[in-house]
């Protein structure tokens, strides 16, 4: 039998293709062209010349499809490390647009009309929220162990707790930093206890460093003992080394719904006397995604000589959102900083916006109480309270759903739920629209 299918340079040139992106349609004419062919000389039936059309135009969809584009965080976690982490509110990034979409005084000194300094501004916020002599902001805070590690451990030793070795996900594995950035790790005391003597007894005079981690998605509990940040603070100026903590997650002042109780502030992470610490932007701290490297300016200035810093800086738009955030919690605008407005609201707050589109939709479902987690790492064991909508139908096929229509829920006790904790009050309406088109409700 004749195998008749288009000839490509022809089926590329049809109309139902001339709005669209030339290379991409002839790829994938040959790729649908080639699978129809050996269908063809194996006898199977193949598709005709507009059967694949249609097929070419779908499959470019698809291309389409994969656009990064904004989600609902329907799942009570608010600080979702596959949904994107800390949200910018509209006003953080109102305030930054002007800088963004303009030439700037990135490394510009107006005063003098002289080459500036990147980081000067920033710094200058991060020491007065705070308090600490200095900063300097990278990419991420993988590049912040990274850096710090190699820039004053690098051919050395660091000493960590063998209970701190943890992988935070994402490849992000302390041991193989660690190694990546050219520092030796020792690794003192056992998984669930290390003594300050057990780092003590491991100081060479090949040590440079003393390191903290914080173990941020898992907790160990039972027979276990950790050494205070103070303690190896106190223990490393004494031996005339440095000493670091990664925190990982940051957050100022408090937290509600008591769940400051297990993580300290900032504030009294430093009055422990650590030289330096580095934190995420994007998580507690609720800004854009940055690793924030606080300390006495010496060492500061150390990192920032480092020919890494070259590779691992942040850009304006990041620098210009960091500086927005920064300001909103000197000028105390904490309802600007979305990660925290979404914590700090209240059951009521939740109950009603749970209310208000029970009362709108005509779903089987009930508003009850739940608890959730922060997410990003922190406080891993600890759960605070949330509202939510439990649907009665199908929960897989429900969550499924709504997945589709672009908001992400999630089955607990065999019900599909939405948890109001993580939902913005501008998500409302799309809810409420997507709910009546589910439910076939007019
Ligand atoms: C999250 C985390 C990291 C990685 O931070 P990123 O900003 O995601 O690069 C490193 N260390 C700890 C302790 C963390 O919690």
């Amino acid at each position: 039998m004749k195998i008749t299918l288009p000839k490509i340079d022809k089926l590329v040139l049809r109309a139902e293709f001339s709005e669209l992106f030339a290379p991409l349609v002839l790829k994938l004419a040959k790729e649908v062209i080639q699978k129809e062919r050996e269908k063809a000389v194996k006898n199977l039936p193949y598709l005709n010349e507009d059967e694949i059309v249609k097929k070419i135009k779908n499959e470019y969809k698809e291309y389409e499809n994969l656009e990064l584009k904004p989600l609902i965080n329907a799942t009570g976690v608010v600080l979702h490390t596959n949904l994107g982490r800390s949200v910018i509110s509209k006003e953080i990034l109102n305030k930054a647009l002007k800088t963004i979409t303009s030439y700037s005084n990135l490394e510009y000194n107006v005063a003098l009309g002289k080459r500036g300094e990147r980081y000067a501004y920033t710094s200058k916020l991060c020491s007065m929220l705070f308090e600490c002599e200095d900063a300097v902001v990278v990419n991420n805070n993988a590049s912040a162990v990274f850096l710090v590690l190699n820039t004053f451990a690098k051919g050395k030793e660091t000493i960590v707790s063998r209970g701190e070795l943890v992988e935070i996900g994402g490849s992000f594995r302390v041991p193989e930093v660690m190694s990546n950035s050219g520092t030796t790790l020792k690794e003192v005391g056992t998984t669930n206890k290390t003594k300050i003597s057990d780092y003590e007894g491991a100081i060479s005079e090949d040590t440079a460093l003393l390191m903290k981690v914080h173990p941020s998605n898992f907790t160990i509990s039972g027979f276990s003992q950790s050494t205070s940040l103070e303690e190896i603070s106190n223990l490393a100026k004494k031996r005339g080394i440095l000493d670091y903590y990664d925190l990982g997650s940051a957050y100022l002042n408090e937290l509600p719904y008591s769940l400051g109780k297990l993580e300290p502030p900032l504030k009294k992470v430093l009055e422990s006397g650590v030289s330096l610490v580095s934190f995420s932007g994007d998580k507690l701290f609720g800004s854009v995604q940055c690793g924030i490297i606080i300390g006495k300016k010496e060492l500061i200035d150390k990192i920032k000589k480092n020919q890494l810093m070259r590779m691992l800086r942040v850009d304006k738009i990041t620098l210009s959102l960091l500086n927005e955030s920064l300001k909103a919690y000197i000028n105390k605008e904490f309802h600007l900083i979305q990660t925290q407005h979404q914590i700090y609201k209240s059951l009521d707050e939740l109950e009603k916006m749970a209310n208000l589109v029970k009362e709108q939709i005509n779903a089987n479902c009930e508003v009850v109480k739940t608890t959730t987690f922060v997410g990003g790492g922190t406080m891993p064991c600890r759960q605070y309270p949330s509202v939510a909508l439990a649907f009665t139908a199908n929960p897989e096929e429900l969550e499924a759903k709504f997945r589709e229509k672009l908001i992400i829920g999630r089955i607990e006790n065999d019900k599909f739920m939405l948890d109001f904790r993580s939902v913005m009050d501008e998500n409302l309406d799309e809810i409420i629209r997507v709910c009546k088109e589910l439910f076939d409700d007019k």
